[in-house]
């Protein structure tokens, strides 16, 4: 299989960087064809603007949807946007790697995401009617693909609990999951969190070691989260709320999960 990893840490000697290139051998091992887009070390450009375009003209209004729509359509986008996209289409599992960054990912995936993600390419997909809302939601063009977190955080365990003050860990990585991964279509597989970074001794990082091994080694069994389909019959169109009598007691990213 091939497998995409989208690395965001500025320094190769860290604890992401170790854990990155453990994955790599362990898939590698394995059998399965690995590429990284190491964003720091491409130097990936973060920022979203009128250059993603090749065809732009100067002092013309820049629309960053429409023009991006525009670019992926005559293949006249920014050549590391492109190649990107490429990845993307050869990978049958993404794995986004990073450190909680401010509650988010860092600063540079987000821009991977901005520019990759291209009107035609990763939304606006398919037909919008008042019977379908495009190809989202657990369809479009990342359909068949898996996709899985692996995120470092400062933060302990509980703070990311159920009560504790950070807000549960899979709320926080909601908009990533959801937002970014299901929307496109791809099955998302739960993350793998490793809490508390500041406390890794030897033994400790052979634990995660082994644990992240496991999960690498189980990309293709491990059940997706199961999020509700758009287009399935759970929502109502064109409002795009759950029918009244699906999960009638939730509220909330709860509610959007079988
Ligand atoms: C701007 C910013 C915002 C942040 N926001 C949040 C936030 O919102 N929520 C939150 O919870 N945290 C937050 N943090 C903390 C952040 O998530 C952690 O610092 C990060 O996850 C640690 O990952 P790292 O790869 O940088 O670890 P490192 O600092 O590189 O390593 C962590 C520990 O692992 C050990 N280690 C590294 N490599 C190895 C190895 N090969 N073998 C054995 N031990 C090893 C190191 O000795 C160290 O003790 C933030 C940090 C920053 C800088």
């Amino acid at each position: 299989m091939n497998v995409l990893i989208v690395y965001a840490h500025p320094e190769p000697r860290s604890l992401n960087g170790s854990l990155k290139d453990f994955s790599v051998k362990r898939l590698e091992d394995a059998g399965h064809i690995v590429q990284v887009s190491d964003l720091y070390a491409m130097n990936w450009k973060a920022s979203l603007d009128a250059n993603d375009s090749l065809d732009r003209q100067p002092g013309a209004r820049f629309d960053p949807s429409l023009d991006s729509k525009r670019a992926f359509k005559d293949g006249r986008q920014s050549q590391d946007i492109a190649l990107e996209q490429e990845k993307l289409r050869w990978a049958d599992a993404v794995i986004l790697q990073f450190p909680l960054w401010w509650f988010s990912m860092p600063a540079i995936l987000k821009g991977w995401v901005e520019r990759v993600y291209a009107y035609g390419f990763a939304y606006g997909v398919g037909e919008h009617s008042d019977a379908r809302w495009g190809d989202r939601y657990g369809e479009g063009s990342m359909a068949g693909k898996r996709a899985m977190l692996v995120v470092t955080t400062g933060g302990w365990e509980s703070h990311y609990s159920p009560r504790g003050i950070n807000g549960p860990i899979d709320d926080v990585l909601f908009p990533i999951q959801h937002g970014i991964l299901y929307y496109p279509g791809f099955d998302v597989l739960p993350p793998f969190v490793i809490h508390r970074t500041s406390r890794i001794d030897e033994a400790r990082f052979a634990g995660v070691q082994d644990a992240l091994g496991k999960r690498l080694d189980d990309l293709w069994k491990t059940a997706p989260i199961p999020f509700r389909p758009q287009n399935a019959g759970a929502y109502d169109i064109p409002a795009l709320t759950l029918r009244s009598d699906v999960a009638a007691d939730q509220i909330g990213f709860s509610a959007h999960i079988e």
